[in-house]
This record gives structure tokens, C-alpha cells and sequence, in this order.
């Protein structure tokens, strides 16, 4: 079976209930190719997500955009597995750069964070992603393998994991990976899934690009093989989100 096109809005910490509600208005009405070509999955801040499950079209999925390590307790200021599952929220972003970088997530913390959403019954987009240093001194690969690692050791069963591809230079900064790059990382990332995991696994899991994608490059980076989809953040706000969905055929 094939891999279904995946594309996932990451809105950040951004938004207020009127943007809200303008947003799921573009989504509603946007006409987009069925469920059996491409899965959309939007990701609010946690405290819109239940209007924006209740409002948005049912073919469209949400996901929060973190959730807490483990089980729920005393920990002030977290949001659990279990919350999510109990509010019918199917998906969660888990080891987005911008937590990795800001908020000090290690990859282990990640790869526990992983594992646990995943015992829990959500499915889990699971980010990785070189910095610019990083790029240039020639790891991209070895700290890409370091993250997904991470994740391998602490799971077995891969049906609900997306991974996201997202250099961390192409975030929020315009500067869009080319395909090529996208492809080398992409098809860099099922190689090592097939050595250390499984072939099964490798053929199936979506691997998705995240960094500056735009209405205007999306259908470029598509046309990639291992490009299974995107991981959208500032476009995703914008009426050009559903372009970036079209680009599935
Ligand atoms: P961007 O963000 O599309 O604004 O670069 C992508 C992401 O962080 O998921």
C-alpha cells in the first residue's frame, strides 16, 4: 500500500478566537482532494482545540502540538496523553525544533514523550532536524539518525508515526529547502529506517518536510519521492494552506 500524503498546519503560539475562527473558515471552504489522497491534520494551541475540533470539517484531524512525558499529576503547567485522548484529539507534534531548542528537549526526553503519546492511542508527528552549524560541518545525517534513534529504541510499532523532516535554518526563516536536499535527507532517513527497523516500516512511514513551505514550492518539493507530505507553520494561517494541501496530486 502506498504512503497517503500527509499535511499538518503547525499554527505555533498564534492565534485569538476571531484568527481562529477566520482559519477554520478558509479550511471549511477550501476545496481539497478526498480522505483517500490526503490526510490534514491542523494544530492549534491547546486551548482552541476543542472549538477547533468541534467546528472544522470532519474529514480534517487535529493535533495539539506537545503533550506531557507521562501519565498526569502534578505537573503544573503540562498537558497530558490521556487529556487529549479523553477530548477525541487523535494527534500530537511531539520534538518540534522550537521545543528541542528553546525549552531544552533532549532526544531521549523526545523519544520517552514518543512512546508514551503512542501508548496512550494517539498518533504521534515526530519532528527532527539538523541546525545550520550542522549542515555545514556535514552531520546533517548523523544528528537526524541521533534523534530518530532515539524514538527506534523506545518504540516497536511505527503505523502511528509520521516523521517530520524540519531543518532547523528553513523554519520560519523563507529559506526553503530545495527538493534536493529535502529528497537526500528524506531518503537518508528510510535507509536508516530500513537498517534499523524494519524494510515494512521504512516503506510505510510518512516522511514529511517542514521549513518555509509555501503555496508557491510545495509542488516542487512533492514531486520528491520520499516527500510524503508537509509540516506547514507560517502558511498554515493562510488561505495558502489549501494550496499546499492540492499539491497531494
Ligand atoms: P514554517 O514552520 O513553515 O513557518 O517554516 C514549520 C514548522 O515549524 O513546523
Amino acid at each position: 500500500m502506498g504512503r497517503k500524503f500527509f499535511v499538518g498546519g503547525n499554527w505555533k503560539c498564534n492565534g485569538t478566537t476571531d484568527q481562529v475562527d477566520k482559519i477554520v473558515k478558509i479550511l471549511n471552504e477550501g476545496q481539497v482532494p478526498s480522505t483517500d489522497v490526503v490526510e490534514v491534520v491542523v494544530s492549534p494551541p491547546y486551548v482552541f482545540l476543542p472549538v477547533v475540533k468541534s467546528q472544522l470539517r470532519p474529514e480534517f484531524q487535529v493535533a495539539a502540538q506537545n503533550c506531557w512525558v507521562k501519565k498526569g499529576g502534578a505537573f503544573t503547567g503540562e498537558v497530558s496523553a490521556e487529556m487529549l485522548v479523553n477530548l477525541g484529539v487523535p494527534w500530537v507534534i511531539l520534538g518540534h525544533s522550537e521545543r528541542r531548542s528553546l525549552l531544552e528537549e533532549s532526544n531521549e526526553f523526545v523519544g520517552d514523550k514518543v512512546a508514551y503519546a503512542l501508548s496512550q492511542g494517539l498518533k504521534v508527528i515526530a519532528c527532527v532536524g539538523e541546525m545550520l552549524e550542522q549542515r555545514e560541518s556535514g552531520s546533517t545525517m548523523d544528528v537526524v539518525a541521533a534523534q530518530t534513534k532515539a524514538i527506534a529504541e523506545r518504540i516497536k510499532d511505527w503505523t502511528n508515526v509520521v516523521v517530520a523532516y524540519e531543518p532547523v535554518w528553513a523554519i520560519g526563516t523563507g529559506k526553503v529547502a530545495t527538493p534536493a536536499q529535502a529528497q537526500e535527507v528524506h531518503a537518508g532517513l528510510r535507509k536508516w529506517l530500513a537498517t534499523n527497523v524494519s524494510t515494512e516500516v521504512a516503506e510505510s512511514t510518512r516522511i514529511i518536510y517542514g521549513g518555509s513551505v509555501t503555496g508557491g514550492n510545495c509542488k516542487e518539493l512533492a514531486a520528491q519521492p520520499d516527500v510524503d507530505g508537509f509540516l506547514v507553520g507560517g502558511a498554515s494561517l493562510k488561505p495558502e494552506f489549501i494550496d499546499i494541501i492540492c499539491s497531494a496530486t
